[in-house]
């Protein structure tokens, strides 16, 4: 789906214009940015680049902490007309894979069957739906790391983890370290 030159081309301009519709995996480091980071550009060779922060984590790549993807624009550019695929993710974003939904309920909400959500994800965002939640929740998590001084438990809470010890676990893979020693100094 991604033209690799597209792509290339804009991480090495850093074009905002392209935050948030792709990004971009340094397989060096082992993690993934958004176009406009402002750490020093890689080598070429050394790039991947996929549809979605879920991706770029299924293929074992970790967020930046410079260029932070968890803030990076929510809005695909196939937005508008792949509506299926922007009313799931809203629905994502606003938690219903967070709950005990089943993914036949989900994709019945949505009005289509559970293996054509699941082709539709993996061609536009080259992921899943459940995956995708999940990232949304460590998403979350890490904003609020960032923004607020609110206890570890109602981070993991109000993120959609169902548990503290479920929240650490995954913020942990995602992240490779724990929550702890992300949240910066409050000023
Ligand atoms: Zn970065």
């Amino acid at each position: 789906m991604l033209d690799f030159d597209i792509c290339d081309a804009a991480r090495l301009r850093k074009d905002p214009d392209f935050d948030g519709l792709f990004f971009t995996a340094v397989k060096t480091t082992r993690i993934y940015c958004r176009p406009i980071c402002p750490a020093k550009t890689c080598l070429r060779k050394n790039m991947s680049y996929y549809p979605s922060a879920s991706a770029c984590e299924d293929a074992g790549y970790r967020p930046c902490l410079r260029c932070r993807p968890e803030s990076a624009p929510f809005s695909p550019a196939w937005n508008g007309t792949k509506t299926t695929v922007s009313r799931a993710l809203k629905l994502i974003e606003n938690g219903a894979l967070d709950q005990q939904l089943s993914m036949d309920a989900f994709a019945a909400k949505l009005g289509v069957g559970p293996r054509h959500l699941t082709r539709l994800f993996q061609k536009h965002l080259g992921t899943t739906p459940s995956r995708m939640a999940k990232t949304v929740r460590v998403q979350r998590a890490k904003r609020l790391l960032d923004e607020t001084g609110l206890p570890m438990t109602e981070i993991a809470f109000k993120s959609g983890f169902k548990s503290l010890r479920r929240f650490n676990t995954v913020f942990k893979e995602t992240y490779k370290r724990p929550p702890s020693t992300i949240r910066r100094k409050t000023p």
